[in-house]
């Protein structure tokens, strides 16, 4: 197993999609292993996407342990939101946006998710609150989206002016 790198915003290779997984095959398996390597050696993170990763062509699949003691492993292969209802406002921060960014991104409450799982098995389940959050962001990332491309083009200019003001103080 081996950490990834995880890509930071604004590098362009986060706005590639996950390419939908046609077999889980060795090579998946090692993304995948890999991906939770990342995943429980980096610090306060959630969740991973395979389109943050310094991966060539990243494969639809997110990783997500959202329990204290990183004990309960979530792996999406090809997921898909089937059903959604509700609404929430909740704030988000990003292993891939730098200079401590956490902003309000509206979402739905409550969602129903189709994936295969690690081993290729189909899955269905409904998320709510933080689960749901979380994998409406995942599912962003292998869209090819980050979740400052959902706020108001007044409330990016902000943020992306604070994160440039952070690079140069951080160079
Ligand atoms: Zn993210």
């Amino acid at each position: 197993m081996a950490m990834l790198k995880i890509l930071q915003y604004p590098n362009p290779k986060l706005k590639r999609r996950g390419k939908k997984v046609a077999k889980i095959d060795d090579n998946i398996r090692k993304i995948i292993a890999d991906m939770f390597e990342t995943l429980y050696n980096s610090e306060n993170c959630a969740a991973l996407a395979a389109c943050q990763l310094d991966l060539a062509d990243p494969p639809h699949i997110t990783v997500i342990d959202l329990s204290p003691d990183k004990t309960q492993p979530m792996c999406l292969v090809n997921g898909e939101i089937i059903a959604r209802e509700g609404e929430m406002h909740e704030e988000e921060g990003c292993m891939s946006v730098p200079a401590s960014t956490f902003e309000k991104v509206k979402r739905s409450h409550k969602i129903k998710v189709r994936a295969l799982d690690q081993e290729g098995k189909p899955q269905e389940f409904e998320a709510e609150g933080y689960l749901a959050k979380c994998v409406q962001h995942e599912l962003d990332h292998l869209d090819g989206r980050i979740f400052l491309d959902r706020l108001s083009s007044l409330k990016r200019k902000l943020v992306d002016k604070r994160i440039t003001k952070w690079y140069r103080q951080h160079d």
